[in-house]
């Protein structure tokens, strides 16, 4: 029997990207010590008290079906924090609350785009974009952002690429580059979303890890709250990736009929961790500054050691978990460093190619090992590096 395009199409053809990924678990897996500097989760795990709100209200009884766009508190919690961080009136009737912000990705692009449409994503961009474009229906288009404009897109690559086009998808602060687009960069995308009559779909799940420069939100800008989906998620914030709790946010009239859609997928997240976000995000901003401040440090010793050698750089650093490394120097790409460093070193970090041609000849670099720890494999992988620069690649 022949399974459905929709469903064998969604990831598209070749390698997704995850290949050292696997082979450094399969190391693991046969007993060799790796150290992982791959996936974007926090070394700690979710805290005591969030789980304590999780078990009191499970065992008070919200184990049943839970309301379906969420459940009024936790819906005007997250429409609090919005109105709150950015200025423009919010209420809960703006609100989703989803499966972490991947679902939110999802019915963002279902809302937004018909069967067909084209949507627009930046290079470099985050592993699931494309397939949940394709996932939606719709046919994923990149727009690169460059190195050498420290990975912020240009206003005028994407509109080259804008006819036709029903959404733009933007993520800042990013992952995997850990560029924070800046007031004129939004200002201009904020401009040609009017221009082309396209919604914008603003991924913020990174917004408490912003480490040089501010958070703005697009949907601020003038004009732009009826045509944004704001993206936000409990995951990177709260340290409760397991949790899948996160929401859209997003206009009035586009939540009734994303509602319809959650119904006939998820039928709503369970009450039970709704009520654990909503605990979480009354423990407020000293929390999540608490959350994010082990990337903070580490970004610091990010510079520190790079500052010490010529041969890598780190474009931007500016938010995000992440280390952009620029390995150029090396005369390696960004898998044949990746693949070397893990055979050489035992370190395991993403080749940029993962994350799309924009970012070749760069690794992502996970900050998320302890300080010492992370310091450690950081200065292994510099020295690896300038060995490799000085001596010609390995034969
Ligand atoms: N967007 C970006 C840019 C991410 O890095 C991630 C997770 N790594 C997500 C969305 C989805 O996160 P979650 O579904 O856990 O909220």
């Amino acid at each position: 029997m022949n399974l459905s395009r929709r469903i064998t199409d969604i990831i598209g053809q070749g390698s997704d990207g995850w290949d050292l990924f696997r082979k450094a678990r399969g190391m693991i897996a046969a007993g060799i010590p790796v150290t992982e500097l791959t996936i974007g989760e926090h070394d700690i795990r979710t805290d005591p008290a969030i789980l304590a709100a999780m078990q009191a209200s499970a065992a008070a009884g919200a184990t049943g079906y839970a309301s379906i766009p969420g459940i009024p508190a936790l819906r005007a919690a997250v429409a609090d924090r919005i109105a709150r961080r950015t200025g423009v009136p919010t209420t809960p009737d703006n609100i989703l609350i989803t499966a972490g912000g991947q679902f939110g990705l999802f019915a963002a692009h279902q809302a937004a785009c018909d069967e067909g449409d084209r949507a627009l994503f930046i290079d470099p961009y985050y592993a699931t974009y494309p397939g949940t474009i394709r996932a939606a229906g719709a046919i994923p288009v990149a727009i690169r952002a460059e190195a050498a404009s420290a990975f912020q897109p240009r206003a005028a690559d994407i509109a080259a690429a804008a006819a036709g086009a029903r959404s733009l998808l933007i993520n800042s602060p990013n992952n995997p580059t850990g560029a924070v687009y800046g007031p004129r960069t939004l200002t201009e995308i904020a401009a040609l979303c009017h221009d082309h009559g396209l919604w914008l779909i603003s991924d913020e799940v990174y917004d408490t890890q912003v480490w040089d420069g501010t958070h703005l939100s697009p949907r601020a800008l003038p004009g732009m709250a009826e045509r944004t989906f704001v993206v936000g998620s409990l995951s990177k914030s709260h340290a409760m990736t397991g949790s899948r709790i996160g929401w859209v946010c997003g206009p009035a009239k586009a939540i009734g009929p994303m509602t319809d859609l959650a119904t006939h997928t998820n039928y709503g997240i369970p009450g039970f961790i709704q009520d654990a976000g909503l605990f979480a995000l009354g423990l407020g901003d000293r929390f999540e500054e608490g959350i994010a401040a082990p990337f903070r440090r580490r970004r610091a010793i990010t510079l520190d050691l790079l500052a010490r050698q010529q041969i890598v750089r780190a474009a931007p650093l500016a938010g995000a978990m992440y280390a952009m490394l620029d390995i150029r120097a090396t005369g390696l790409t960004g898998e044949a460093f990746a693949e070397a460093l893990l055979d050489a070193e035992r370190i395991a970090v993403m080749p940029g190619e993962s994350f799309g041609a924009a970012a070749a000849g760069h690794v992502r670099v996970a900050m998320t090992l302890p300080d010492a720890d992370y310091a450690a494999a950081l200065a292994r992988l510099l020295a690896f590096a300038t060995r490799l620069a000085q001596q010609g690649p390995p034969g």
